[in-house]
């Protein structure tokens, strides 16, 4: 996930204003381009294909449907799970509540995969499935559903596959695996189309191929509300069009990817440990991501899975993903860091999804990083990064805090003296001075024999100007909340199959046990394809089986 810090991505298609995001004025120039979320199929509306027999019997003001397979979300996950069931045969109305397809993987840089032909061509070391599964359980302690993990893993050298027999052009594998080659698979631009944004791009492809697929159906701007159920199984659902007219579909399954909870404060708050606003912000709002499909999955029986938020360091809402943005280098680099009390806590260097978790444990789940005009004066001369291969201009630091000072941004501090500093941040002044007292010491030794941060990175703070940034945790979505077994069957709270309902995707990803893998790069998205590719598949299994 390293990977997925996203440059300025120029789309083709407009952005709704509305549902972009929410992003906070400040940084709306910077990332607007990149957050329109796609519209693959914008305009698109209501299907108008008909194919699918509506049933006699529906009531005014309401449309009946039957089918083999319904979908529920048209992210990657749903795109490509409709697909697939429309290949093995099955007739399948797809469901996406929003204008656009693509779900949250616009923004995306490419998918996970282990053992893959990709990786195969490249010579690629140490990328195997056992590899990448024996990495996956002793990171998670063996707390994850192995078998689940098994059956995704051994299923992606396929899901890369299937994306290049859709025209996805793979180029490279990458994205730092434990053993230097890399599991994460880049994407190389397809001339048909016109977007330099990646995830976008597949977005697109896999649109295309479900709008020419004659088996399939899809219903753009229709929410769907609940399942319906006939003794155990799952049996239908039921949605709402644009105009609010009711849907009632007969389906022999369902398959449910809507995305997580990522736009849910109630269920962040009640099954994680964060609190959205409070010590967890977005960069990329995500409101249409409301536990749909987790909570229609609960009301029908299902049994809740783990979940967690896919967190990172980041700055709330400004700068770009943890600071990303060019000029803000600067203020991003890895300085020292505090807490609340003053004291230091963390490698500043180490990978930002597991600072993530070294922030979200310190008290109001934050840090300040710091620096001061010494080193803002290195860096003018030298570029921000202390090493001599950082060429990046950077403007003045203090031009960055009065522009954010002017937009109202309260995270950004500039303080004539450490008093001041603590006087806005709230740090602890006392603590304060003898961290920097032996934080110093280490600089002047090129040494930090606490946590070990590389020499390059040690610079003293003498002041006379003080800067620091407050950071939290920001987050790329919610994951987990829909318990499934290995066939991706949605289990109920004996752990036994509904009959009739699969799920996939963030929905029911809960193979992390608690923070992001990185050095498997690439993986929720991975995880959504190739979920439900196989929740397609398992679900033509149950149809045939079951007629
Ligand atoms: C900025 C950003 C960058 C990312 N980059 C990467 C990356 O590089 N690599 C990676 O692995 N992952 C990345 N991710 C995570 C990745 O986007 C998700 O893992 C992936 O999109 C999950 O796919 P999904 O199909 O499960 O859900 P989603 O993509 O969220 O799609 C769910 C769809 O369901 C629809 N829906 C919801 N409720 C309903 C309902 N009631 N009725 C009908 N439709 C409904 C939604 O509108 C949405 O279109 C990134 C996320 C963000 C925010």
């Amino acid at each position: 996930m390293q990977n997925r810090q996203i440059s300025e991505a120029k789309y083709s298609t407009p952005i709704k204003r509305k549902e972009a995001l929410k992003l906070n004025e400040l940084n709306r120039r910077a990332f607007i381009k990149i957050l329109g979320q796609g519209s693959a199929v914008l305009g698109l509306g209501l299907s108008s294909r008909n194919t699918w027999a509506q049933t006699g019997s529906a009531k005014a003001g309401e449309k009946q449907l039957e089918t083999d397979a319904a979908v529920i979300g048209a992210g990657p996950g749903g795109l490509s799970a409709a697909l697939r069931a429309a290949e093995l045969g099955l007739k399948v109305c797809l469901f996406e509540k929003r204008d656009r397809t693509g779900g949250t993987f616009n923004g995306g840089m490419g998918p996970f995969g282990a053992g893959t032909h990709i990786q195969e061509k490249n010579g690629a070391k140490n990328c195997t499935t056992k590899d990448a599964f024996n990495y996956l359980m002793d990171f998670t302690h063996w707390q994850s559903d192995a078998r689940l993990a098994s059956e995704y893993i051994n299923n992606t050298a396929f899901m890369v596959k299937w994306l290049e027999e859709k025209g996805v052009i793979f180029s490279a594998n990458g994205g730092g695996g434990p053993g230097g080659d890399g599991f994460m698979h880049a994407i190389s631009p397809n001339p048909n189309y016109k977007t330099d944004a990646k995830g976008m791009y597949i977005t697109m492809l896999l649109t295309d191929r479900v709008k020419e697929n004659k088996n399939i159906e899809i219903f753009m701007e229709t929410k769907v509300k609940k399942l319906i159920k006939t003794g155990d199984a799952v049996t239908g659902l039921v949605a709402l069009d644009k105009s609010g007219k009711e849907i009632r579909v007969k389906a022999k399954a369902v398959i449910i990817l809507t995305g997580g909870f990522m736009g849910n404060p109630e269920l962040i708050k009640k099954y994680t440990t964060y609190t959205y606003k409070k010590d967890l912000f977005y960069t990329y709002e995500m409101p249409h991501i409301s536990g749909d499909g987790i909570n229609m999955a609960w009301d029908a029986g299902a049994a809740r899975s783990e979940m967690m938020i896919d967190a990172y360091k980041g700055m709330p809402i400004y700068g770009g993903p943890a600071g990303t943005r060019n000029e803000w280098v600067i203020i991003a680099n890895p300085n020292l860091m505090v807490n609340l009390q003053g004291e230091r806590f963390v490698n500043e260097s180490a990978d930002r999804v597991y600072m993530g978790n070294a922030i979200h444990r310190q008290t109001e789940g934050c840090a300040f990083l710091m620096f001061d005009s010494t080193i803002a004066d290195i860096y003018r001369a030298k570029g921000p990064g202390t090493g001599p291969d950082n060429a990046v201009t950077i403007p003045d630091v203090d031009v960055i805090v009065a522009e954010a000072k002017k937009l109202n941004y309260p995270y950004l501090y500039a303080a004539d003296s450490l008093e001041d500093l603590c006087r806005q941040t709230g740090i602890d002044l006392d603590t304060l001075k003898k961290t920097i007292v032996e934080y110093n010491s280490f600089c002047k030794a090129g040494n930090d024999p606490i946590f070990y941060k590389d020499a390059s990175n040690l610079l003293p703070l003498s002041g006379p100007k003080y800067y620091a940034s407050k950071y939290c945790c920001d987050s790329w979505g919610g994951l987990g909340g829909i318990k499934i077994n290995h066939k991706t069957e949605v289990l109920n709270k004996l752990l036994k199959p509904i009959p009739g309902l699969y799920s996939g995707g963030s929905d029911a990803n809960s193979i992390y046990a608690g923070t992001y893998p990185s050095h498997l790069s690439g993986n929720t998205t991975s995880f959504a394809y190739t979920t439900g590719l196989m929740a397609a598949k398992n679900a033509a299994e149950y149809i045939k089986a079951s007629s």
